[in-house]
């Protein structure tokens, strides 16, 4: 069937217990999800139980999803440049690390830091210090530490490919890491993939800027907000600024058709099983 091998979900919710986001995803359709596998606005972390890895174990295997995505907390911020956040941010980083490696999941998306008011390459260099402070604990499992490209909001680092090549450039050689693209992101920042060629060269410039093998996966949300105005408000696929044309482009093109791709529109289960059944038309169309 048309669309069906594309790897494509929504960012479920884990209320009740963890399984709960696979079943949910199961639920609207979808072959991969992203979840919070804590509260996303509290410090203090969820610490799993061999039940609960168990549960999580024999519902990933009964609902068949794959590529499972971890989103960590809002409030980590690995470029602080107050000491006790930063602590406090490691600290909780390593402990979504931690969870993502009990549930066995594939990717940890993270917001990479806000700069406040210091200069921007000092909050990039002390990401990376945080980044490589991290690889002691992922050796031996198959997690990734994804980047997640921002819309550049107040002193938001991360919203250029060259700040998200830079973070590459000095982590890759010491951990598994990546980027994850939102679409809705890089268009407020002032990328424009409306169309085909926009998206051509917009992926250009990122292999130039990052290289196209450290892409793994999009947040695929279209954008209320214009081109470049730095504000991130997710709208429908198809309904924002952005439009269905690219998106269209997404699920054909080689380059990204098999990436995975998690949706962050604002509708919840009802529209996001519309959304997906309306990409996966997409698909050859
Ligand atoms: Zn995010
Ligand atoms: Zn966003």
């Amino acid at each position: 069937m048309i669309g069906q091998k594309l790897v494509i979900g929504a960012h479920t919710s884990a209320a009740g217990g963890v399984q709960n986001a696979l079943l949910e995803g199961k639920k609207i359709g979808a072959t991969t999800i992203q979840l919070f596998t804590s509260n996303q606005k509290q410090w203090v972390g969820k610490v799993f139980s061999p039940a609960d890895i168990k549960l999580w174990e024999k519902t990933l295997d009964e609902t068949g999803l794959s590529k499972i995505m971890s989103h960590d907390s809002y409030l980590i911020n690995l470029g602080a440049p107050d000491p006790e956040i930063l602590v406090k941010s490691r600290k909780a980083f390593k402990e979504e690390i931690k969870r993502c490696i009990d549930l066995n999941l594939d990717y940890l998306n993270f917001h990479p830091g806000s700069a406040l008011k210091e200069p921007r390459d000092q909050c990039l260099n002390r990401i990376v210090e945080s980044l490589l402070e991290m690889e002691p604990l992922l050796h031996g499992n198959k997690l990734r530490l994804l980047i997640e490209a921002t819309a550049g909001q107040g002193s938001q680092v991360g919203c250029t490919f060259e700040e998200l090549g830079y973070l590459i450039e000095k982590t890759k050689n010491r951990l598994p890491i990546g980027v994850c693209i939102d679409t809705c992101h890089i268009f407020v920042a002032g990328y424009d993939i409306r169309n085909p060629e926009g998206w051509d060269r917009v992926l250009k410039e990122f292999d130039q800027k990052i290289g196209l093998k450290h892409l793994y996966a999009f947040h695929i949300n279209d954008s209320m907000k214009e081109l470049g105005s730095k504000v991130d408000r997710h709208a429908f696929i198809g309904k924002g600024t952005i439009g269905l044309e690219s998106f269209k482009f997404l699920v054909n093109d080689p380059r990204t058709q098999d990436l995975p791709m998690y949706l962050e529109t604002p509708g919840g289960p009802e529209e996001w099983v519309k959304e997906i059944q309306l990409l996966r038309e997409c698909v050859n169309a």
